[in-house]
């Protein structure tokens, strides 16, 4: 049973990634840092789960097999029981119209693989309380 308190101390992160050494990096940092994460491996599945789990935030991988990051970042935003759950972009192929294209999307933020520790979870941090702040 998840009480209010819990979800406010322990977010729940969606965390959309096909690579299983990435899962499981992330996973060990979010989980080290108390967060709770959910896996989807594919956008139609990240798309799903958003909307049955109602993650606090998703973090979405833009190369992933089937349908493609940003098609999913787009049918998130394009969704009212989704389109206030903020979205950060992962790439390990950063590209300034890579950038744009997922802002265009929706996103909150951008971050390239391989992450660095801080930064990354300050992104997360202040995504976050930005969803605070409009609740
Ligand atoms: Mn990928």
């Amino acid at each position: 049973m998840t009480t209010s308190s819990d979800k406010a101390a322990r977010p729940l992160l969606l965390l959309v990634e096909d690579n299983a050494k990435n899962v499981r990096l992330f996973e060990e940092i979010l989980g080290a840092n108390g967060y709770r994460v959910s896996v989807a491996t594919e956008g139609e599945q990240a798309v799903e789960l958003a909307r049955t789990l109602q993650p606090q935030l998703i973090l979405m991988d833009l190369q992933l097999p089937g349908m493609d990051g940003c098609t999913a970042a787009e049918k998130l935003k394009a969704d009212p029981r989704t389109s206030e759950i903020p979205i950060i972009a992962l790439t390990a192929h950063p590209m300034p119209e890579h950038r744009r294209q997922m802002l265009d999307a929706g996103c909150a933020g951008y971050i390239a693989k391989p992450i660095s520790y801080k930064p990354f979870l300050a992104e997360i941090a202040s995504a976050l309380s930005g969803q605070l702040q409009t609740v």
